[in-house]
């Protein structure tokens, strides 16, 4: 189907990123929409979203110079410029990948999952994806990043007309230090309050002395169930690091467990410095009187995540981050 109507070219991003709202080619909406995915997973893999680079900068120039955790800095600011430059992936592994859809009332969910598993494996083709999906009992990797859970996708619907997709790429370093803690905590003697979950939120960071590739940020889940805290613990990921919580003691929190655990000397990779956590975000799900569970989740700075909401015939409208 030719489409007359040309879509807005978008200024590039404050980092430079090409990020821009292509022209809209005479194509399918099927293939539009693979277009739009496979630009979505591109970018996601190569270019860190504005306000994570904000954070990652302002943790370098904090460093002290001439030291170990001014090194790391530095390296990580050329990978992310490198990257950048290459279209290429931030790092080797290009982790879990989870889509969050947020969807208009009636839409076909089934549709959209085969259209983004076509895309997965095309990105992994492509090489914006590592191989990076196994059978969990034999180890077989099909070399699609294709299987069960994987990719992880969330849908949920909203009030809008409009399709937004985002994007998260979760290396498996930063999830291997994620943590769920059940409270009374007594090894802290954390009980079940704000100040047990800064206390077990801080054991994590304590806990896990940079590695998972600090600096990083974390999303944190108050109560729920054991599966439903962990979910929403990395959907806090999706929030921008340099928002505020609209709950007044969770803000409060979020910048004290920041400042704390900057104080606690673990630094950028665990060697030491200023900066071991960049953000932290907190949200609380309802719980059972029987149950009081903390859920970590850890994101290493190398922290993809991205999302476009896409136009009437399935092109990128609009850069979500
Ligand atoms: S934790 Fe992050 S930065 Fe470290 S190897 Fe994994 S994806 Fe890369």
């Amino acid at each position: 189907m030719a489409l007359k109507k040309k879509a807005k070219k978008s200024a590039p991003n404050k980092n430079g990123a090409k990020k821009t709202v292509k022209k809209i080619p005479a194509q399918s909406p099927e293939k539009s929409l693979q277009a739009s995915l496979i630009e979505l997973i591109k970018n996601t893999s190569a270019v860190l979203p504005d306000d994570v680079q904000k954070v990652i900068l302002e943790a370098l120039a904090r460093e002290e110079k001439n030291t170990t955790a001014e090194y790391a800095m530095n390296i990580i600011k050329a990978n992310i410029d490198l990257a950048k430059k290459k279209s290429q992936p931030l790092c080797q592994d290009t982790g879990t990948v989870l889509f969050y859809i947020s969807h208009p009332a009636g839409f076909d969910q089934n549709k959209l999952t085969k259209e983004i598993q076509k895309a997965v494996i095309k990105a992994t083709e492509l090489g914006y994806l590592r191989q990076n999906s196994v059978d969990s009992l034999t180890g077989e990797n099909s070399g699609k990043n294709i299987g069960p859970g994987h990719p992880s996708i969330h849908f949920h619907q909203h009030n809008k007309k409009s399709l937004q997709i985002k994007l998260m790429l979760k290396g498996g370093g930063c999830e291997n230090v994620g943590a769920q803690y059940s409270l009374p905590y007594t090894p802290l003697d954390a009980g079940r309050d704000l100040d047990g979950v800064r206390k077990v939120i801080l054991d994590a960071v304590h806990k896990a002395q940079g590695k998972g590739c600090g600096p990083g940020v974390l999303g944190v889940c108050i109560g729920g169930d054991r599966g439903a805290g962990y979910i929403e613990s990395k959907e806090q990921l999706l929030r921008r690091v340099d928002d505020k919580n609209t709950h007044k003691e969770l803000a409060a929190l979020e910048a004290e467990i920041v400042v704390t655990a900057n104080k606690l000397g673990i630094g950028p990779m665990g060697f030491g410095g200023k900066t071991t956590l960049l953000g932290c975000k907190i949200s609380a799900l309802n719980r059972l009187p029987a149950s009081f569970f903390v859920s970590i989740s850890y994101m290493c700075w190398a922290y993809r995540r991205q999302g476009v909401e896409l136009g009437a015939h399935n092109e990128i409208k609009k850069w979500l981050y």
